[in-house]
C-alpha cells in the first residue's frame, strides 16, 4: 500500500501526519511512503529527511493524491472546513483518507467525503479502550496542550513558579489550580510541579483524585455529586450543578495565581465554570489559560485566540495548541497513525491489509464507504439536519 503525506492547509497548522522516523517500520509492514514536497517543513522535517528514510518526495499535492492508496492528514476536510474542500476533487474512488475529521461537529462535510467515494476515517472518535490508546490523537495532542498551557501561564505571570531562598530574600512558590484533570489537566499538573509550583486540581470524575495525588497535586474536595459518564468521560450536568460548582470554586480561584481550565463534555459546549465575579476576586497579575476555548470556553471572559485583560487578570483562550509545538506533536501524531495503520493489517500470520476484518477500532472510526456515510452517529446527525443531501 502507498501512504501519501500531504502538507496541511488549515491556517496556522504546522504539524505533519507522518514523520521520517516512522517510515522504515511502516515499510517493514508493507507501506511505502510518498510525500508532498515541504509537507513536514513547518514541523522541522525537511524533504531530505523523508528521502533519507526511503520516501519518494513529489512536487505537488495532486501527484500525491494520484499515486497514494492512503492519504494521511492531521486535519482532513471536517477539521479543515475552509481549505480542506479543495482536496475533494483530487481524491480517487476508494482511496483511504485518515485524519482528524470532527465528524460529530461537521457531519455535512463527512457527507461530502462520502460523495467523493473515499473511505474516510475520523480519528477523534476512536474508542477509549486500552488497545486504542496508542492510536488516540485526542490523548497525545491533549498532552501537548496541557504542557504548553503551563508554559504560557509561567511566561505571563509576574511571579516565579518555584520557591526561591536567596540572599535577596525568600520567594513563595506560585499557586496553580487546574480545573478538569483529564489528559491535558494531568499533564498541566505534572508540568507545573516540575516548575516548582504548588498545584491543586478538581474534576467531576471521582477516579481522578488518585491520579492528581500521584502527580503531587492536591485534589480540591467539593461537596458535589460525581459525574462519570460513558467511556471514562464526564457527563453533562444541569445548570444547577454548575451553579453550585461555581459557588464552591469562588474561594479556590481567588487563592490561586494561575487557573488552567480544561473541563469538557464530549459533543457538548464546555461548561462555564469561571465567572467574571471569580476573575474579579483574583489578585492583579493572575493568569487564566482556558484550554476549552475552542469548545466555547470554561471562563466567561475568554475570547478564542485573544489575550483578554480584565480586572487586572490576563485570560488566554488559545486554539489549536498542538500546532505551537509542531515537532513533538507531529512525532506523537505520527506514532498514532503508525499504530492505526498497523491495526489495519490482519491479526493472523499473513498480516494482510484488510479494512473488512472484524475490529472495533476500524469499525468505530470508519465514516464513509461506497459513496455513503456509514457511521451511525454521523448518520443520525445528518438525519436531524434533513438528510445527507
Ligand atoms: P475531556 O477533554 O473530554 O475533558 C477534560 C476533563 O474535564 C475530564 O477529565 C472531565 O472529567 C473534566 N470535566 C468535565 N466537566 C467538568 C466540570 N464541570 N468540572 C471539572 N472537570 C470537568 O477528557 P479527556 O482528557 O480526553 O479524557 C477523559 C478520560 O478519558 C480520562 O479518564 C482519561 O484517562 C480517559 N482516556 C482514556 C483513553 C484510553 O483508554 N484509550 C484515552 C484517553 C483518555
Amino acid at each position: 500500500m502507498i501512504v501519501g503525506v500531504v502538507k496541511e492547509t488549515f491556517p496556522g497548522e504546522r504539524r505533519v501526519a507522518l514523520v521520517p522516523d516512522h517510515l522504515p517500520p511502516l515499510k517493514k509492514k508493507g507501506f511505502e511512503a510518498i510525500v508532498e514536497s515541504g509537507a513536514g517543513a513547518d514541523a522541522g522535517f525537511l524533504d531530505a529527511a523523508y528521502e533519507a528514510k526511503g520516501a519518494k518526495v513529489l512536487p505537488t499535492r495532486k501527484d500525491v493524491f494520484e499515486q497514494a492508496d492512503i492519504i494521511v492528514q492531521v486535519r482532513s476536510y471536517g477539521a479543515n472546513p475552509e481549505h480542506g474542500g479543495s482536496d475533494l476533487e483530487l481524491m480517487k474512488k476508494d482511496q483511504i483518507v485518515i485524519g482528524a475529521a470532527e465528524p460529530l461537529s461537521s457531519p455535512a462535510l463527512v457527507a461530502e467525503l462520502a460523495k467523493a467515494g473515499v473511505h474516510s476515517f475520523g480519528l477523534e472518535i476512536i474508542p477509549r479502550t486500552t488497545r486504542a490508546q496508542a492510536m488516540d490523537i485526542l490523548s497525545s495532542m491533549a498532552t501537548v496542550a496541557g504542557y504548553k498551557a503551563v508554559l504560557w501561564a509561567a511566561e505571563r505571570l509576574p511571579k516565579f513558579f518555584p520557591m526561591f531562598m536567596t540572599a535577596a530574600g525568600t520567594v513563595a512558590p506560585a499557586k496553580i489550580f487546574i480545573v478538569g484533570a483529564g489528559v491535558a489537566g494531568l499533564q498541566a499538573i505534572a508540568t507545573a510541579k516540575r516548575l516548582g509550583a504548588v498545584v491543586s486540581a478538581y474534576d467531576v470524575r471521582p477516579a481522578v483524585k488518585e491520579e492528581v495525588e500521584s502527580l503531587g497535586g492536591k485534589f480540591v474536595e467539593m461537596e458535589l455529586e460525581t459525574a462519570e459518564g460513558e467511556g471514562g468521560y464526564a457527563k453533562e450536568m444541569d445548570e444547577d450543578f454548575y451553579r453550585r460548582q461555581r459557588e464552591m470554586m469562588l474561594k479556590v480561584v481567588a487563592e490561586n495565581d494561575v487557573v488552567i481550565t480544561t473541563a469538557a463534555v464530549p459533543g457538548k459546549k464546555a461548561p462555564i465554570l469561571v465567572t467574571e465575579e471569580m476573575v474579579k476576586g483574583m489578585a492583579p497579575g493572575s493568569v487564566i489559560v482556558d484550554l476549552a476555548a475552542e469548545r466555547g470556553g470554561n471562563c466567561e471572559l475568554t475570547k478564542v485566540d485573544e489575550v483578554v485583560e480584565a480586572h487586572g487578570v490576563t485570560i488566554l483562550g488559545p486554539s489549536n495548541v498542538p500546532a505551537t509545538l509542531p515537532y513533538h506533536a507531529s512525532q506523537m501524531y505520527s506514532k498514532n497513525i503508525f499504530n492505526f495503520l498497523s491495526n489495519m493489517l490482519t491479526k493472523d500470520k499473513e498480516k494482510r491489509f484488510d479494512l473488512e476484518q472484524e475490529d472495533d477500532i476500524i469499525e468505530a472510526t470508519w465514516l464513509t464507504k461506497g459513496g455513503e456515510v456509514i457511521n451511525e452517529s454521523v448518520k443520525e446527525l445528518l438525519a436531524k439536519q434533513g438528510g445527507q443531501d
